[in-house]
């Protein structure tokens, strides 16, 4: 029989990003490749953005895997440059919370664990959504969810103690509603917006999920909406979404859709993957069903 040919597979570290450290996965590579499958290649970043530019060489290279190593903001900056092409995306979860790769079972912060789903694993095509910004791969929006994003960037502890602490500052210090006028396919709501949220993945991270059933395959986005409400409901709306009820919550509203556009209002502070930015002028959310080739474990039925 002819032998395949061998696949070329990059991976991409960032050496210092995130409280996990990956001085060791250079190893665990060179350990637990399939070296009768790929022929491997390691690049560090030098800044922030440079992951997005070596997936983009990697693609007009010929590479047909390109693996993020690290959260899902690592995810994303890697992405970007492989929609639409021929390249895959691997994922060696590294982050805090590794939402988009909890979603897809693949083990997080298990070296050894997420290569097997690299040597082993099928390709599947997954939607992405676009946006005026950049495209995300988990979950993006605005309201509590990206100011404490914004403050717990600065945190030197991460973790989910360490986030929920962020949450709590947040809620009772500094967090005031957004008023906005947000169209979510043929809907058009103005509110004092706590929190909108547009999940493409499953969660936030952390096994935190909101909605019970969202698919990364389905073509739509599943958004949730918090109204403003009293403090004294807290307890019970954190445990109605750790529960994914958010059907019980009578401020909450849940919607699917296709496109979402969001009026700018001054000061917005958004999420996207994680990482929050500050952004004044109208923002879009378009769905882009299937434009993403991504490797998944073998067994992987229900995504
Ligand atoms: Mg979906």
């Amino acid at each position: 029989m002819e032998p395949t040919e061998k696949k070329k597979i990059i991976f991409i570290i960032n050496p210092i990003s995130g409280v996990y450290s990956k001085s060791n996965i250079p190893e665990k590579i060179a350990r637990y490749i399939d070296y009768v499958k790929y022929d491997y290649t390691i690049r560090f970043t030098q800044y922030a953005g440079h992951a997005t530019l070596i997936a983009q060489q990697a693609v007009e290279e010929g590479y047909h895997v390109c693996v993020a190593i690290g959260g899902d903001g690592s995810i994303n900056d890697v992405a970007q440059s492989l929609i639409g092409t021929k390249t895959a995306l691997g994922v060696i979860p590294f982050g805090s919370g590794n939402g988009f790769a909890t979603h897809l079972k693949i083990p997080p912060r298990n070296a050894e664990g997420a290569l097997h789903v690299l040597n082993t694993g099928k390709t599947v095509k997954l939607d992405l959504v676009k946006s005026n910004l950049r495209y995300f791969v988990s979950n993006a929006g605005f309201g509590l969810d990206s100011s404490v994003a914004r403050r717990f960037h600065h945190h030197k502890v991460r973790g989910l103690s360490s986030y929920a602490w962020a949450g709590l500052k947040e809620l009772f210090f500094y967090f005031q509603p957004y008023h906005t006028t947000v169209e979510i396919d043929d809907i058009t709501i103005e509110r004092d917006f706590f929190l909108f949220t547009a999940f493409n993945a499953n969660q936030y991270g952390y096994d935190f999920a909101v909605f019970p059933f969202t698919s990364l395959k389905d073509g739509v986005m599943d958004v949730i909406v918090l109204n403003k409400f009293r403090l004294s409901k807290l307890l019970y709306i954190v445990g109605c979404l750790l529960l994914k009820r958010p059907d019980l919550i009578k401020e909450a509203e849940q919607y699917r859709a296709k496109k979402v556009r969001i009026h700018g209002n001054k000061k917005m502070c958004y999420q996207f993957d994680g990482d929050s930015l500050i952004y004044h002028d109208d923002v879009t959310f378009e769905i882009v069903p299937q434009c993403i080739d991504v490797i998944v474990p073998e067994d992987l039925n229900a995504y």
